[in-house]
């Protein structure tokens, strides 16, 4: 993926932050299980764990897949690498809970800009974005993969998702996975005979999951979704010394229950293209 088609970083970051800033549509009541909640209570929904008969009758309530796309990416020191997938699955496995379908496992391989450093060595994603000084390899980083075969492995997954009955494909998370899925929706639409939907331009300003890059958006989703693999005792205590490889407002402003917000603000902007779509 070539980078100077693409938005950048910084435009993602910019476009994540209006949005924040606008008002909230009235919430979604959350179903989030919590940590210690009894396997037997929790609705499931994701793919890997249906038996056949669920998965039949899950797939005829409600024809719908949800993909989510992540990473193993630097997230600063207070998030796990994981945490782009942790974001669009928990996003998902909450569409699924209230609006039917089924959660496949998180695609941790993605695009993402990269260059080589004057040492040869490969920069990737936030290795040089601007708050990241010097430029460098960001530890823990392992997820890049050429654009053409990031294209390749969504065509087959569609075209397996096609076979075993969905109808329609919601697909979301790390950003430059976000923008390649987004640029290719309307082609693959006619070439699958799938209904696709992901963040596009339309919602994008009102979309609020994963709209910085560990900054307070994707801190709060994380504090609100998995608050024990966040640590905001890792980030510098002076507010005057900004953290590294982090892009967006303030991650020591995060809170579990913006994160709440943010994710059921999204939730319902799925309801509403679903419905939109005659899919609800
Ligand atoms: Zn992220």
């Amino acid at each position: 993926m070539q980078e100077a088609d693409h938005p950048s970083r910084r435009d993602f970051i910019a476009a994540g932050l209006a949005g924040a800033s606008a008002g909230l549509v009235p919430g979604v009541q959350s179903t989030a299980p919590g940590q210690g909640e009894s396997e037997r209570t929790i609705m499931k929904v994701r793919f890997d764990e249906l038996l056949p008969h669920e998965f039949r009758k899950r797939l005829a309530q409600r024809p719908i897949a949800y993909l989510p796309l992540g990473t193993l990416e630097w997230h600063g020191e207070h998030l796990p690498l994981g945490s782009d997938a942790i974001q669009s699955e928990g996003l998902m496995v909450e569409c699924a809970r209230q609006l039917g379908g089924i959660v496949m496992p998180p695609i941790h391989l993605g695009p993402d800009r990269a260059k080589p450093a004057d040492d040869g060595k490969m920069l990737v994603g936030m290795d040089y974005a601007e708050s990241t000084t010097p430029p460098r390899q960001l530890d823990g980083s392992c997820y890049w993969v050429p654009a053409g075969f990031h294209l390749l492995m969504v065509d087959a997954i569609l075209a397996q998702l096609k076979r075993a009955g969905f109808r329609a494909v919601f697909a979301d998370g790390h950003g430059p996975s976000r923008w390649s899925w987004v640029e290719n929706l309307s082609e693959r639409q006619v070439r699958f005979g799938l209904k696709l939907f992901g963040v596009t331009k339309r919602i994008s300003s009102q979309w609020r999951s994963q709209v910085d890059h560990a900054a307070r958006n994707e801190t709060s989703l994380m504090m609100h979704l998995r608050p024990n693999l966040v640590d905001l005792s890792q980030l510098p205590p002076s507010r005057s010394t900004w953290p590294q490889g982090v892009g967006g407002e303030d991650p020591r402003d995060a809170t579990a229950a913006y994160g709440k917000e943010c994710l059921e603000k999204s939730v319902e902007l799925v309801r509403q293209m679903f419905a939109e779509a005659g899919l609800l």
